[in-house]
């Protein structure tokens, strides 16, 4: 079975986390034909966590890991850096909710924060890495009836949170702009770049990283064989961590079933004195909407505010330069709402990343072909669903079992997307409406 990589990573604007850090060493592509006992392909959160659980459970096997880019250029390095506990729907709406499907996607969630809190600890990474947990903040009536059923969805599962009034949410963010909000103490933020570039620096000693390899086509059989522009990997084992890229391979299955998605973050420049000082409020927060179309935003420690919203259907998985100016103008609309007293602040950064949804939430994880292993898809949640899909793969395709492991196994499978152009029409409209719908809370 031969899989052609038609669509590969691209710039997609400029990721202020990844522009901000100092430039990484030189990398190393991949040069002449390499064995290895396994290989991950695309080194995400979900590659980064497979390659390293792979090399622990096997410290004499080879691990190749490839990635089109460098570490961190890629969407694990481009999100808004929430590593979620909670999952953001709750279907514990009441007491009589079905709590048991959320308190096994908490469980999965926190594994994940646990594995990556000791990697982080054990090799001192600087990602900025803070516990202290998130806001969801609301504006509009439907904002907060939203805000509302999450809260008794918290209570009916037993798990702390603090409602904020709108003097409250002024205190912690400086702005006036939130109705009500509700803080969720489960939540680890981090600068996210920093956090991936950190993993791939501190890989175990038997994984070989090539970074800057984009992969044109794979061969499945045995060995596998993934072709690159100046060499050839090969392995008996593949894992796929290429993210919504998967989507283009048909044969085995994934085409039609995965929903390429972008949505865009840009970063302001530095707040100086004067700004903070008028700004007010906390030195670092991290507020996700109660509208899940709404606008996500942080701000950092550093005096800058990341601004993230809008979402975009992207087949070919890259996006343009007109729809960045488009993803630009909205994010400065959004800070000017919530920010009038910083008027002036540019915003300094501004790019694009993709998310692999499915319609029905389900995940392709597992054994998809013989010797090929699947841990794509994080339906928008990589951080912690990315390194836990990784950690997992790992385990799974070696046979260690776990109640986490059963967890993901019992996830749904992936529904079948309808054909194009029907896909497109009705993702693309149903993004316009929601986004509509989602009103000042955009
Ligand atoms: C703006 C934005 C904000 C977000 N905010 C959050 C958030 O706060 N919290 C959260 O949990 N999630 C968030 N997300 C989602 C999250 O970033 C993704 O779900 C996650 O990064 C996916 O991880 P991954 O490892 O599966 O994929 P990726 O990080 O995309 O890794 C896949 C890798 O495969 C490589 N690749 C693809 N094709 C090839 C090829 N042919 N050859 C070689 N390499 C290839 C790519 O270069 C890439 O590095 C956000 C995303 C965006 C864009």
């Amino acid at each position: 079975m031969q899989l052609t990589c038609h669509f590969l990573p691209q710039n997609d604007g400029r990721c202020g986390w990844y522009e901000t850090l100092p430039p990484p060493p030189a990398s190393t592509p991949l040069h002449g034909e390499v064995k290895a006992d396994w290989v991950v392909l695309g080194a995400g959160l979900a590659g980064l966590a497979a390659a390293r659980r792979l090399a622990e459970l096997q410290p004499n096997a080879a691990i190749a890991l490839v990635d089109a880019r460098r570490v961190g250029f890629g969407a694990s390095g481009r999100n808004s850096g929430f590593m979620v506990d909670l999952p953001h729907n709750l279907n514990s709406h009441s007491y009589t909710g079905d709590q048991s499907a959320d308190r096994k996607l908490i469980q999965l969630n926190r594994g994940a924060i646990d594995y990556m809190r000791e990697i982080v600890q054990r090799h001192a990474i600087e990602c900025d890495w803070r516990e202290q947990g998130k806001l969801h903040g609301a504006v509009e009536t439907h904002g907060l009836r939203a805000l509302e059923a999450f809260a008794k969805g918290l209570a009916a599962l037993g798990e702390p949170c603090r409602e904020l009034d709108a003097r409250e949410m002024k205190a912690v963010t400086g702005t006036g702009f939130y109705r009500a909000g509700l803080h969720s103490p489960g939540a680890v933020l981090v600068q996210p770049a920093a956090l991936v570039r950190g993993l791939g620096a501190t890989l175990p000693e038997n994984v070989r990283l090539f970074e800057d390899t984009p992969v044109r086509e794979i061969n499945v059989g045995n060995p596998h064989t993934l072709v690159t522009d100046k060499g050839r990997l090969k392995a008996p084992r593949l894992v796929l961590a290429n993210n919504a890229y998967a989507a283009q391979f048909g044969q085995l299955g994934l085409k039609g079933r995965l929903l390429p998605v972008y949505t865009y973050g840009s970063l302001t420049r530095p707040l100086n004195e004067q700004e903070l000082a008028d700004l007010g409020g906390e030195e670092s927060w991290g507020l996700i909407p109660a509208d899940p179309m709404g606008t996500t935003v942080r701000r950092m420690g550093d005096g800058r505010i990341c601004i993230r919203n809008t979402f975009t259907y992207n087949p070919n998985v890259s996006t343009g330069e007109s729809r960045l100016k488009r993803a630009l103008v909205a994010h400065q609309r959004s800070f000017d709402r919530r920010f009038p007293m910083l008027r002036g602040v540019e915003l300094e950064y501004t790019w694009g990343g993709a998310l692999c949804l499915t319609r029905n939430g389900g995940t392709p994880f597992g054994e998809i072909a013989p010797g090929v292993f699947s841990a794509v898809c994080q339906n928008g949640l990589g951080l912690t669903r990315g390194t836990i899909s990784g950690k997992l793969i790992a385990e799974y395709a070696l046979g260690v079992e776990s109640e986490l492991l059963d967890i993901m196994l019992e996830q749904p499978k992936p529904q079948l997307n309808p054909p194009e152009p029907l896909l497109g029409m009705g993702v693309r409209s149903t993004l316009a409406w929601k986004e509509w719908q989602a009103g000042t809370e955009l």
